[in-house]
């Protein structure tokens, strides 16, 4: 078995051991998990990206402190700003003036050149 190189303080289990969810979420590393969580939920509390970027990610928040939760990912004003731009896009997308693409006979100048996210979902979809 090759020897364990990184950081062992944050390791929550071994597969080998066939940890159960419990175990792991008692490790000491489980608990800074779940900390970090109980701090997102209050510090992200009011942003609507929450749901999907909760306070970005833990490594880069947690490491910069050495191991104490002191705030959420340093990176996450990048984040915030994708976050806010394909949201924009989607909304737009969806509920703007989207009948442009979509209509087949139109023949009038298209919204923009590049394909929309919608476009490029569909893509994604008809692999
Ligand atoms: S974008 Fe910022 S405020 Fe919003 S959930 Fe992510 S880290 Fe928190």
């Amino acid at each position: 078995m090759l020897p364990f190189v990184g950081m062992p303080e944050y390791v929550m289990g071994n597969v080998r051991d066939h940890p159960s969810k419990e175990d792991l979420a008692r490790s000491p590393a489980g608990r800074l998990m779940q900390q970090f969580k109980d701090h997102v939920d209050t510090a992200c509390g009011d942003c609507r990206h929450i749901k999907y970027c909760r306070g970005g990610c833990p490594y880069n928040a947690i490491i910069p402190t050495g191991g104490k939760i002191g705030g959420v990912d340093p990176h996450y004003p990048a984040y915030k700003r994708i976050f806010d731009d394909i949201s924009d896009r989607i909304n737009t997308e969806l509920f703007g003036s989207c009948e442009m693409e979509m209509t087949p006979f139109y023949t009038g100048p298209r919204r923009r050149d590049k394909p929309g996210i919608m476009s490029l979902m569909q893509k994604i979809v008809m692999k």
